[in-house]
């Protein structure tokens, strides 16, 4: 923040520290301030400074609510400084606050970094009181316009400020409206609203023990004040949990000085967009609702219409409407999302923000940019996420099942959701925690329904367009929703819907179709989406025609266009990342998907399920064995049973490596229950025919039992305790190996191994290792170089790495353990268990299994490559813990210098996205991926 120019005329310098500024006027700020002003006060300074008509008024910093929410009042200093900035918006406007005659109103607004549509609070109308309220009518010379602002001020005030139940309020109106016979709030007259404010007044008194404050100071105060609290509230903080938005960056407030929409026919308020959130397309797509105040768009008070009507009722606004929009799109590089009010035919300019939209569109619009000049291939990628992919390989509705819809909507989000409905949030909450999918089928949606919608599948709603409540929440979070399916006549209180006489009831499966808009009773099948065909497809274009078959054209263009712009992208990603992606995948037939995905090679390739199934029995003597003899013999059995698998593998995967990770868990996971063996055993004896087999077994699985087996005898260790068992492994990988040469195939096995805490332990069974190989070598003529390497996954190996360095060859961060033995957290007992609290607390934004804790284990990954690649120059480095799929950790693997991730195959397209985004994003912090 730089300070205005000083000194010049000798006046004492006094600029306030900087460090200490708390209110900055819109003129002052910048879009690239979303930190410290929040989003909305950020673009309301770029809007300003573009020029545009934007209302005058300042941002109170997200650092004030940080204090204000850390000491529990306000930081020093800072009534000051609203003082001086107000007493300049009275200056600018010509007005003072709340005075007797033409009072200057204004709306108090929150705004954090990332939008939070509907979760926080807004107050409009502030400054109006008993005094005012006839200066204000005077000055419009519109006396319901005045008595209609104060009843607002009073309802929002009195929700939002003071806390007292809404419904108290809404409920009063709706009386008033039906004691006078009108259906709309339009129908009152001045005096109905003057006995409405009356109303609203004795419930303020009535709830709070005082009267609605007179003194508009102290309005505005507690207005503030309950914006900084806002942030706190269960529902924003249920919202910032779900879209891992962080508990501690706090809100800004924007004081505005107010425009008013409801000033008669030739006023009202809409929102905007620049271009269809829902495919990408330019165009005119928005909401209108005339003689309106903002909220009541959202509200769905009354029926809005679209906004090319706008042209018929105002030409002249929307012309300029229409020129404000190409501006904002032209200079934000993106779609744009607008609020607007008309006062009297003037437009005002209330809110902008880069559209929050779906996955479809999102790589829609970026490729479509592109080949209009605007952004490059590089920013298309930054404006893509690896959470936006994931969306379009989601399986979709089956269009040849033939069932004809209920019902067809606005497709407000995409998806495929199918669950029982519900009718309200409590309900849906209710039966989703006994493990039910449910739909939640409202008239339209708000704030208080954000429980429900968070645990639904989808929503489903019979008012609103794409700006709804409902739409907008949805998309946000990815969730599938269709809006405005009038057709619907939803009876909430009976807890059921009729459509074209049709009765849906609750709990009744419903089949929502987010794409299309269309609303099916039962369970519709679902197949893969045209994405997913084509990735299968490994982006080749003869078999990447999507089914097109049965749907529309529309359906059928609008696919063919996202598959080609998610190729586009793919390809691009391609060509720039530097960090290759490989797949975790144990079978010729995960390996073989995996390929086709896109993998470069696996890089986790488990061996236990070699040991399971018939094969347990082996296990079972070779831990029975007494003599080397009976060891061998169970080995041997094994050995032609896991060649093959190997083979299968190889076969799959030709000329790509393949690293392949020693058995890892306990012995005993192979090993007959110990209750289950107690049991049976006792029950043998009681009826005096003790079985010796199953009482030698016994002894064998108690000598086994660990009380913490995750702790216990695993990994590495297992190879070094139990004779015979790695050496076996290591052949059937070298002899499977050798015959894929003579087959003529490329194989590049890699032996891996586990839990390594220190560089004895693999320089002991390395030797073991090589000497098998060696033998192969020798039996066969035939020489496949098999590298070998380790697992880091023990904070003691990340921190020894330099000398384990000296007997491996690659290192794979097994980064599920680390996190586990870095954090001491059992996951499967943790997770569950207290996580939520931690979540809540802010002690995490995101589950550290989720996502890498860069802190902590990233802090290990980079000790752990620094001393390896110095003890090492060659040494190759990759992941193949589950964070080898998630978009953020990937971008942390590519700082920390790593060559490849490993991830399961249906994350790899993921993976590859990413690591080009990694790319291209440059180091020390990616792009906002919200
Ligand atoms: P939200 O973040 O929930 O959209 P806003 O702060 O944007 O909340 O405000 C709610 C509504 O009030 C919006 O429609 C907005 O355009 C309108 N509004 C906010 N400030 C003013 C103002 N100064 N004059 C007129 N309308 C306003
Ligand atoms: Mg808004
Ligand atoms: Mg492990």
């Amino acid at each position: 923040m730089s300070n205005p120019a000083r000194g010049s005329h000798g006046t004492p310098d006094r600029t306030p520290d900087p460090a200490r500024q708390f209110v900055h006027e819109f003129a002052e700020g910048s879009k690239e301030q979303k930190r410290l002003l929040g989003g909305k006060g950020a673009n309301l300074a770029e809007m300003t400074n573009l020029g545009l008509p934007v209302p005058p008024g300042f941002t109170i910093s997200t650092e004030a609510c940080r204090y204000y929410l850390a000491e529990g009042r306000e930081p020093e200093g800072l009534a000051q400084e609203v003082d001086r900035h107000l007493a300049r918006l009275e200056a600018e406007r010509g007005k003072q606050l709340g005075a007797q005659e033409d009072p200057l109103l204004v709306s108090v607004r929150s705004g954090a970094m990332y939008s939070m549509p509907g979760m926080m609070d807004t107050v409009l109308d502030i400054g109006l009181h008993d005094g005012s309220v006839a200066g204000l009518a005077a000055e419009s010379g519109d006396e319901r316009f005045a008595w209609d602002s104060y009843r607002r001020l009073i309802q929002m005030f009195g929700k939002t400020v003071l806390g007292i139940d809404g419904r108290l309020f809404d409920d009063a109106l709706e009386r008033m409206k039906r004691d006078r016979g009108v259906t709309s709030d339009l129908g009152l007259g001045v005096s109905d609203l003057r006995d409405l404010v009356a109303e609203h007044k004795a419930v303020v008194r009535d709830r709070t023990g005082r009267d609605f404050p007179q003194d508009p100071r102290e309005q505005l105060d507690m207005a503030i004040r309950a914006v900084f609290e806002s942030w706190n509230t269960e529902r924003a903080r249920a919202y910032r949990r779900q879209e891992r938005i962080p508990h501690d960056l706090g809100t800004a407030v924007n004081v505005m000085a107010m425009v008013y929409g409801n000033l008669g026919p030739n006023s009202g308020t809409g929102v905007a967009f620049t271009r269809d959130p829902a495919t990408g397309r330019p165009g005119v797509y928005g909401d209108y609702l005339t003689d309106a105040q903002g909220e009541d768009v959202v509200a769905g008070i009354r029926n809005t219409v679209a906004l090319q009507e706008l042209e018929h009722i105002d030409k002249r606004s929307y012309d300029e409407l229409l020129r404000i929009m190409a501006l904002l799109e032209e200079h934000y590089k993106d779609l744009c999302d607008i609020e607007f009010t008309i006062e009297r035919g003037k437009l005002w300019m209330l809110q902008t923000r880069v559209g929050k939209r779906t996955a479809a569109a999102a790589f829609q619009m970026a490729v479509q940019l592109v080949d209009d000049g605007v952004i490059d291939l590089d920013e298309a990628l930054r404006r893509v996420t690896g959470a936006q992919l994931a969306h379009l390989m989601f399986p979709q509705f089956d269009k040849s099942s033939g069932t004809a819809p209920l019902a067809h909507g606005v497709p407000a989000s995409p998806g495929a959701a199918v669950g029982a409905a519900v009718f309200d949030s409590a309900e849906a909450v209710a039966r989703r925690d006994r493990g039910e999918r449910v739909i939640l089928v409202r008239q339209e949606t708000n704030p208080d329904d954000l429980p429900g919608m968070l645990v639904a599948e989808g929503i489903l709603t019979s008012r609103g367009g794409k700006t709804s409540h409902a739409a907008v929440v949805a998309r946000g979070m990815g969730k599938t929703c269709v809006v405005g399916a009038d057709a619907l006549e939803i009876d909430t209180g009976r807890r059921r819907f009729t459509v074209h006489g049709a009765e849906v009831r609750e709990g009744d499966v419903i089949s929502v179709d987010g794409t299309t808009g269309a609303v099916y009773r039962g369970e519709i099948a679902v197949v893969p989406s045209p994405v997913m065909r084509d990735l299968q497809s490994g982006g080749r274009p003869d078999t990447a025609r999507p089914d097109t078959a049965r749907q529309d054209a529309a359906g059928a263009d609008g696919a063919a266009a996202v598959v080609h712009a998610v190729r586009r992208l793919m390809r691009h990603a391609d060509s720039v990342a530097r960090l290759g992606v490989h797949a975790n995948a144990d079978t010729p037939q995960d390996a073989e998907r995996a390929r086709r995905l896109g993998a470069r090679g696996i890089g986790l390739c488990r061996t236990e399920h070699m040991f399971l199934g018939e094969r347990r029995h082996y296990v079972e003597d070779l831990i029975l064995a007494e003599t080397g003899e009976q060891q061998d013999k169970a080995l041997d059995a094994l050995l032609p049973l896991q060649r093959d698998d190997f083979a299968g593998i190889f076969e799959a995967m030709n000329d790509l490596p393949v690293t392949i990770r020693l058995i890892d868990p306990p012995l005993h996971e192979f090993l007959p229950d110990l209750t289950e063996l107690a049991v049976k055993v006792a029950v043998a004896r009681e009826r005096g025919e003790p079985d010796e087999d199953d009482e030698r077994l016994l002894q064998a699985v108690r000598k086994q039992h660990e009380r913490n087996p995750m702790l216990g005898l695993r990994g590495v260790r297992l190879g070094l305790v139990v004779p015979g068992l790695v050496g076996m492994q290591v052949r059937a990988i070298a002899e499977a190996a050798v015959a894929h040469k003579r087959a003529g195939g490329t194989p590049r096995p890699e032996v891996m191994v586990p839990l390594v805490g220190g560089a004895e332990e693999l320089e002991l069974l390395r030797a073991e290792i090589e000497a098998v190989l060696a033998d192969v070598r020798a039996g066969s003529g035939v020489d496949v170089p098999i590298a070998i390497g380790t697992m880091i996954e023990l904070p003691r190996a990340a921190l020894t790495a330099g000398r384990i360095a000296g007997s491996a060859e690659f290192f794979s961060f097994g980064t599920n353990d680390l996190t586990q033995t870095t954090w001491g957290f059992s996951r499967d007992d943790v997770e569950g268990e207290f996580f939520g609290a931690y979540l809540d607390k802010g002690i995490f934004t995101v589950s550290p299994f989720e996502a890498i804790d860069e802190e902590g284990v990233g802090r290990l990954i980079e000790i752990a490559v620094a001393e390896g690649r110095a003890a090492r120059p060659g040494l190759v480095l990759g992941v193949c813990g589950e964070h080898g799929g998630d978009p953020a950790s990937v971008r942390f693997f590519d700082r920390a210098g790593l060559d490849y991730v490993s991830c399961s195959p249906y994350r790899v397209p993921i993976a590859r996205l990413e690591a080009g985004r990694a790319a291209v994003t440059g180091h020390g912090g990616g792009s906002d991926t919200r």
